[in-house]
């Protein structure tokens, strides 16, 4: 097996801190990565041909810090989600002149509930007309309060653009790692974390690893999730070939069977004979999961380990159609807490829920909660690869006594909805008489006349009710499924727009025992 033994105290070593940037989408996460790469390779290094690998590192004071290459918060928890931390410190983008936005928000909830440090970079200082203290003000508002008005988190105000304030980030970066003390042994077997990893036509697999204990040496026996074989070849983020590599350090790695996922652990083993045989139980295990779906972590799941002791919170994601619901549903839930359980809103938002709901929610045990708002497809079956509870509702007290049920160890509602399909409105079309009949397509499932269907627009559930009429060509229809176009009308509703998804439904009572 794996050798896991703890490093004594006298044989760990310092290591430079790994670095996350998250923020907005167009706040300057790639903008600032960019320019604190161009201002501070070390003088030998200039003129190299820097590689993308994954990560790169800098060189401050003669002090190393790793950036991950690829910003934003999804990367960062799609591997949490798989069981991998690799970031010291997270560094929230927030462009000075836009100031706190939704992403801002995510970024800010995943960094917390990994319990990562965050550095503020106050972005786009050199535009005209910044005022820093709104940017601070809104932080506060989202729980986040700057050292300048007596909080902990500190921000600096930068400029990826002049450059101005790159130099106090990264001294500040330091100075956060410095009190986190982050030491490794480098004189054992390597381990860490697959940061990317790809098949390359020339090379075979490529996958780019941060070592972040022990050292990795070509020639050395390695396993990363299924994958294994030995290192042929490590090539540096500058490009050059290199030997060894020791904590905290990305390398790109050749030599692999296939390539493993970000997120997957590997571990340098003294044979190879040892990475095979952990190697192809990995892959028999993987096989074996596909074919059986491990089972959803449920509510009640989660109140089971709960009463175990095996977790202590609680935690709920809220995402709401309106800021009052995500408000009222954060309030209502953090007072259900209980001596047993704490009930933890760890993100809460507005607008549809997101595939980095759904990651945030797999890497934090967290079910999620939605009023008035519905996933996507690709979303809810990423909900199901990732075994993630997710429930919506239409009102914030249904919510309430689901969760208040769950922790009084009931364990079903006694009726449940069950969702017959999905159907897409391609055009609308005004019958008088009658009102507007949406031109259908059935996307997933089936309708039936009887059904209850919600509509819903850009995400959002904006009526729910009945069927008024159910049309194949000019006959009326009891059922349409998958792949035939029908028309529909719905109960006192007549505003139908071409692109709203109706979704049918049906209640159905649970049996019990
Ligand atoms: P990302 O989506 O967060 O990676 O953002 P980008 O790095 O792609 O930057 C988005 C836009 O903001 C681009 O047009 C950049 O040129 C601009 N930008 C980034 N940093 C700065 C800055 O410090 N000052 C100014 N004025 N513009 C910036």
């Amino acid at each position: 097996g794996l050798e896991q033994a703890e490093d004594r105290p006298e044989d760990l070593k310092e290591r430079p801190p790994v670095i996350t940037v998250m923020g907005h989408v167009d706040h300057g996460k790639t903008s600032l990565l960019d320019a604190i790469r161009k201002t501070h390779v070390t003088a030998k290094e200039a003129g190299g041909i820097t590689q993308h690998i994954g990560a790169s590192e800098v060189e401050v004071r003669g002090k190393k810090i790793v950036f991950l290459d690829t910003p934003g918060h999804e990367a960062f928890t799609s591997m949490r989600a798989r069981g991998a931390s690799v970031t010291d410190i997270a560094i929230l983008v927030v462009a000075a002149d836009d100031g706190v936005m939704p992403q801002t928000i995510e970024a800010l909830s995943h960094a917390k509930a990994a319990n990562v440090p965050i550095i503020v970079a106050m972005n786009k200082i050199d535009k005209p007309g910044i005022n820093p203290d709104r940017v601070r003000q809104e932080l506060a508002d989202h729980g986040l309060l700057v050292e300048e008005w007596g909080g902990e988190t500190i921000n600096v105000p930068v400029s990826a653009h002049t450059g101005e304030g790159l130099d106090s980030l990264l001294e500040m970066i330091l100075l956060v790692a410095e009190m986190q003390e982050l030491k490794a042994n480098p004189n054992r077997l390597a381990s860490g974390t697959v940061i990317e990893a790809k098949l390359d036509k020339g090379r075979g697999p490529v996958a780019t690893i941060l070592v972040q204990n022990g050292t990795l040496k070509v020639g050395d026996p390695i396993v990363a999730g299924s994958a294994y074989g030995r290192v042929r070849a490590m090539v540096s983020d500058k490009g050059k070939n290199i030997k060894k590599a020791g904590p905290s350090t990305a390398v790109e790695i050749l030599g692999l069977s296939d390539a493993p996922e970000a997120g997957d652990l590997f571990n340098a083993v003294k044979e190879d004979k040892i990475a095979r045989q952990i190697g192809e139980k990995r892959k028999a295990k993987f096989r074996e999961e596909n074919l059986h779906a491990t089972a959803k972590v449920t509510l009640e799941d989660l109140f089971k380990q709960i009463q175990e002791g095996s977790v202590k919170d609680l935690n709920i994601i809220v995402k709401a159609d309106v800021q009052g619901s995500v408000e009222a549903v954060r309030q209502s839930m953090v007072k259900l807490s209980n001596e047993e359980v704490k009930v933890k809103v760890i993100h809460g938002g507005v607008g549809t829920i997101t595939e980095s709901d759904i990651l945030l929610a797999s890497a934090s045990n967290a079910i999620i909660i939605g009023f008035n708002v519905r996933p996507s497809s690709a979303v809810s079956s990423l909900a199901e690869r990732e075994n993630v509870d997710l429930r919506t509702y239409r009102i914030i007290y249904e919510a309430i006594a689901d969760v208040e049920a769950a922790m009084k160890g009931m364990l079903e509602p006694e009726y449940k909805e069950v969702v017959l399909g999905k159907v897409e409105i391609r055009a609308t079309f005004k019958v008088p008489g009658i009102g507007t009949i949406g031109g259908a397509y059935v996307m997933e499932g089936k309708v039936s006349r009887n059904a209850k269907v919600r509509l819903i627009r850009d995400g959002i559930v904006i009526h729910e009710g009945s069927i008024s009429s159910l049309k194949r060509f000019k006959d009326d229809a009891k059922e349409v499924n998958t792949g035939y176009e029908c028309g529909i009308g719905l109960e006192n509703y007549n505003d139908i727009k071409e692109g709203d998804i109706v979704e049918p439904y049906t209640i159905e009572e649970v049996k019990r025992g």
